[in-house]
C-alpha cells in the first residue's frame, strides 16, 4: 500500500521513535511546529478519525494511555496538546490515522 506511515511503521522509512507496542508507533514530526511535537500512530492502517467505529476504536482509547504515559515520561507537566487533524477542511496531509502530540510553549486556542 502506498502509505507513507505504514512504510514507517514496517521500517522502510527511517524515523526517530519515541514509543513502540504492538499497537501503536510514536515518533519525532519531521517538521516540528513546537519545541516538542511527535505523532502517534496506529501500527494498522485507519485511514483518518472519520474511519473510527466498533471494531477499531479499541486503539484510539490506548493511544490516550500512551500519550499519558509519554507525558510523564518526558516531563510535559506544563501541558500539550494531543489533536487529530482529520479530511482536507481539518489539515490532513497523511491518510493514516495519527496524533500530534505538542508541548514546549504555549499553544494557541482556537487554531487558524
Ligand atoms: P497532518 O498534516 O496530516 O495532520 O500531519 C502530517 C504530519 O506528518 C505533518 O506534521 C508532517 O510534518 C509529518 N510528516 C510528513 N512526512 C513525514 C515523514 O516522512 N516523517 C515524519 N517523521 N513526519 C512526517
Ligand atoms: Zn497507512
Amino acid at each position: 500500500m502506498d502509505c507513507l506511515f505504514c512504510k514507517i511503521v514496517a521500517g522502510d522509512i527511517p524515523c526517530t521513535k519515541v514509543y513502540e507496542d504492538d499497537m501503536v508507533l510514536a515518533f519525532k514530526d519531521i517538521d516540528p511546529k513546537a519545541p516538542f511535537h511527535i505523532l502517534i500512530i496506529p501500527k494498522n492502517h485507519i485511514k483518518s478519525a472519520a474511519e473510527i467505529n466498533g471494531e477499531n476504536s479499541e486503539v484510539v482509547a490506548h493511544i490516550f494511555e500512551i500519550a499519558a504515559k509519554i507525558a510523564k515520561d518526558e516531563n510535559l507537566e506544563k501541558g500539550f496538546r494531543l489533536v487529530t487533524n482529520c479530511g482536507e477542511d481539518g489539515g490532513q496531509t497523511v491518510s493514516h490515522l495519527h496524533f500530534h502530540m505538542l508541548a514546549g510553549r504555549s499553544l494557541a486556542w482556537p487554531p487558524g
